[in-house]
């Protein structure tokens, strides 16, 4: 078993074991008579297809209750405490998808409470700022405004607040000790947080007055947030929350996972220019070898490459490419300078379109945001 690795909601760090991940958490891999039942229903999303979201709790059954047509929610969220940058957006892209095909409410969380209670840094004022300005990037991708809720916690407070509070009744200091890593030195907003965490998953079932069953799209290192959740739902008289979880999606730098908080030019933020965004594609850790004759003679290694890994997860759709990169990559007829080029291009066509529309969503933010 590899131990060198640590995943939680509030810290990644080492080489994750993807597999022993699953097996640690208890988790589900998502296998082929999952995907062929994806496929009944719309095309299956290249997120799917490779991997990338690769495991789940109770995936199943939200198909079941959507082919029934008692349908599900959607549940996703964000952190503002900082611009949002290309990882952030792979599960808000992957919940569009998901909303897309099954016609699925959205509520989106922005916690602009947990930052301010976890980053000694930041005033709830900035918090709340980013929270808008990160709104503004979630409306760009293209969410239905009919079926998409979003919201900042301390504006939607008084709505979760009474759910929150009977959630917070039934979890104990040690099971968020334990969970979470916490200590004595952990502020007591942060101890109560799991319990505001916990509310979307039943926000769609109090609005409606009727048990609607809940899908969460997320990075699988916010898993323990919903185990907690999942084992006081029933107690509740809600349905345990199901999930879908991604791989963490590397930084340009090669570590693990894309942070606001990793180094600024390992990570290509949606506001970038275009000059910036070269400069960290040109720039990204690759691997390639130390000359253009070894590389020609040795080819380089995808699977250890930013750059393929940029076009795994999102930039490169098409699998008959994505296959033809590789192989051109370990036959040393594609050099790294060329091959960065190309991806740069890819990245600099989205973040333009984004940040088009993130312009057009200034004027969109009271279609989605609701509060108390
Ligand atoms: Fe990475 Fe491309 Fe260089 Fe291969 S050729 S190592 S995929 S940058």
């Amino acid at each position: 078993m590899n131990e060198e690795f640590e995943v939680t909601p509030y810290s990644v760090s080492g080489d994750i074991d993807y597999d022993e991940l699953v097996e640690r958490f208890g988790t589900k891999k998502i296998d082929d008579s999952l995907m062929e039942r994806f496929a009944r229903h719309g095309p299956i999303h290249p997120m799917l297809r490779r991997g990338i979201f690769y495991s789940h709790r109770d995936l199943d059954w939200i198909l079941s209750e959507y082919e029934k047509g008692t349908g599900f929610t959607l549940y996703t969220g964000r952190g503002p405490s900082g611009p949002v940058h290309i990882g952030h957006t792979m599960p808000w892209m992957f919940a569009k998808y998901l909303q897309d095909t099954f016609k699925a409410k959205l509520w989106f969380q922005l916690t602009d409470d947990e930052k301010f209670m976890f980053y000694d840094h930041l005033s709830l004022e900035e918090a709340k700022k980013w929270a808008y300005d990160n709104a503004l990037d979630i409306i760009a991708l293209g969410f239905d405004p009919d079926l998409t809720n979003i919201f900042l916690d301390t504006e939607y407070i008084g709505t979760m607040y009474p759910t929150a509070v009977r959630a917070a009744k039934k979890i104990n200091f040690s099971t968020i000790r334990a969970v979470f890593g916490f200590d004595n030195s952990n502020n007591i907003g942060s101890i109560f947080f799991t319990s505001i965490q916990t509310v979307p998953c039943f926000l769609e079932s109090i609005a409606q007055g009727r048990n609607v069953p809940c899908l969460i799209p997320c990075g699988i290192d916010q898993d323990p947030h919903f185990r907690v959740t999942r084992d006081i739902a029933e107690g509740l008289g809600f349905y345990k929350p199901a999930l879908v979880h991604a791989k963490l999606m590397p930084s340009l730098g090669g570590s693990e996972k894309m942070s606001t908080s990793t180094k600024m030019n390992d990570t290509i933020f949606m506001t970038d220019d275009e000059k910036t965004a070269k400069k960290k594609v040109m720039n990204a850790f690759t691997g390639g070898r130390v000359s253009v004759d070894e590389q020609r003679k040795e080819g380089g290694d995808p699977e250890i490459c930013a750059v393929y890994q940029y076009n795994l997860y999102h930039f490169e759709p098409d699998d008959t490419k994505l296959a033809q990169l590789h192989a051109d990559c370990k036959s040393g007829k594609i050099l790294c300078g060329e091959c960065k080029a190309r991806l740069f291009e890819k990245i600099w066509k989205f973040l333009e379109h984004h940040q088009l529309e993130r312009e057009k969503a200034k004027d969109k933010v009271n279609d989605f945001l609701i509060r108390d």
